[in-house]
């Protein structure tokens, strides 16, 4: 029970604020201190932010509402920022949050596309109290830290924040991947700390449709080593 329940959210709260805030602050930023499987991971993690840069892009951003639920180091809250969006972004590591927000402060001071930009809202929080109404909520590459049972309510949680919008990415459970996790699994590399969880599309897909929510658009991607599949979701009235 340990392993799904508080016990579990406080390792990998531990995690992010310590090894894990380490390495993934290195494989979201730019320096070359970085393996090739870290590289890899860089390269796959950049394409998901440009497809969920590329979905939203499809209307104006500006003064738009988003909630980054589980930021990280802001890749995809400083785009949005630049771009006139008005962001709120939390994530459970004090650590992430406070790296964002320095890269948010660098990026939107020498920015010079002449939009009208607001510096994000950070704050160091859980999925599971983030509050209020966004007019779009993106999700990404976080639900790889819950087991499918509460990632299915973690889902419509996330969805009853969103008016119009929800980008949810993750790592998709097939046979192939399970049998790379479960290699994974029998030689952990020194910086697996966190259990990592696989999902089903359809059990996700299943989730929204429960609480009304249709999937418009998807996306896969894939390198090596990084796999994540990416879902735009809508409320079913508002999916013509
Ligand atoms: N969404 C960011 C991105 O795509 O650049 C970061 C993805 S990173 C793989 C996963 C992030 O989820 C970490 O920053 C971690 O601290 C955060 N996280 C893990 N569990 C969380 C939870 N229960 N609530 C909020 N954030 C969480």
């Amino acid at each position: 029970a340990a392993e799904t329940g508080g016990d579990e959210k406080a390792v990998v709260r531990n995690y992010f604020n310590t090894k894990g805030f380490e390495r993934w602050n290195r494989i979201y930023g730019e320096t070359d201190d970085v393996n090739t499987v870290q590289l890899d991971i860089r390269t796959g993690h950049a394409q998901t932010v440009e497809k969920v840069l590329r979905f939203l892009g499809d209307r104006p951003l500006e003064g738009v509402t988003v909630c980054d639920a589980g930021c990280g180091t802001g890749s995809l809250s400083i785009p949005l920022a630049l771009q006139g969006a008005h962001v709120y972004a939390s994530d459970i590591s004090s650590a992430m949050v406070e790296e964002a927000a320095r890269r948010a402060g660098a990026a939107l001071s020498s920015s010079s596309n002449g939009k009208p930009t607001q510096t994000p809202k950070f704050e160091a929080c859980d999925l599971e109290s983030i509050t209020g109404k966004y007019d779009t909520v993106a999700c990404l590459d976080v639900l790889i830290h819950y087991p499918q049972d509460k990632a299915s309510a973690m889902v419509q949680h996330l969805a009853s924040l969103a008016e119009n919008r929800l980008l949810l990415s993750f790592a998709p459970y097939t046979l192939y991947y399970s049998v790379l996790k479960r290699i994974g699994e029998l030689f952990p590399g020194p910086s697996k700390a966190t259990r990592a969880y696989l999902h089903a599309e359809d059990d996700v897909e299943a989730a929204l449709k429960e609480v009304g929510w249709v999937v418009r658009r998807r996306e896969m991607t894939g390198t090596k080593f990084y796999f994540s599949r990416l879902l735009e979701a809508v409320p079913a009235a508002k999916a013509q």
